[in-house]
């Protein structure tokens, strides 16, 4: 990809066996900015967490499913007072029970037709404009779920590549607003794509 190593970022690999939920500390290597974690997002005691949202916001089944659960009936609530969500676009919410202190609500493309520049576009455009929402907000730890690969069905090693090029490009421009970055994996397909694909982005050396 000829991405050059950046010094301040580089790829955290977890525990032989995949890392479990209550392995990932908070502060732990606040040297190195992205991480691969491998487990359920909403125990990720961070600033915050990104979900793979409908455009209702109402909820709905996989990664939104599991964090409407975990967060309480008071984070429906809000998303009902938020109008909805455009594809690609993202809006902020509390966390309530969650452990993070916001959700980000992004709207991945559904791709069961195919994937297309459209498609491409809006994937890449929900992990920067998720990014972008974090920052605004002050938040400076974010986790992503393999957003639009559950039920929308973007091929996920289409969609690895464009969640890191993305993150990465981000970085590059605004690496000082961020602590860490972590893609959360929930799918052993999905570790084993970024495993390979994460030193392709983020050189260790
Ligand atoms: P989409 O509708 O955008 O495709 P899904 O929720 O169906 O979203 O799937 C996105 C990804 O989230 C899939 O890889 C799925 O395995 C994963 N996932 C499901 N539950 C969780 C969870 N609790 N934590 C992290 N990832 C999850």
């Amino acid at each position: 990809t000829g991405y050059k190593p950046l010094d301040e970022i580089s790829v955290w690999t977890p525990t032989a066996g995949g890392s479990q939920p209550t392995d990932y500390k908070r502060n732990e290597k606040l040297d190195q900015k992205i991480s691969l974690y491998n487990g359920d997002i909403t125990k990720l005691e961070i600033d915050a967490i990104v979900n793979a949202a409908n455009n209702t916001l109402l909820g709905g089944g996989g990664v939104d499913g599991a964090i409407h659960r975990a967060a309480g009936p008071m984070l429906k609530k809000e998303c009902a007072s938020l109008n909805g969500c455009k594809t690609g676009e993202a809006k902020i919410t509390c966390g309530y029970g969650l452990p993070a202190k916001y959700v980000i609500h992004t709207v991945g493309p559904i791709a069961q037709g195919g994937v297309g520049e459209e498609e491409k576009n809006a994937l890449r455009s929900c992990y920067r404009n998720s990014l972008e929402t974090a920052t605004k907000n002050g938040a400076r730890s974010v986790a992503f779920p393999c957003i639009s690969t559950g039920i929308y069905g973007y091929p996920s090693e289409q969609a690895v590549h464009e969640a890191l090029k993305t993150v990465r490009d981000y970085l590059d421009a605004h690496h000082d607003k961020l602590d860490r970055v972590i893609f959360c994996v929930f799918l052993p397909k999905d570790q084993k794509l970024y495993e390979e694909n994460l030193p392709l982005y983020f050189p260790a050396e």
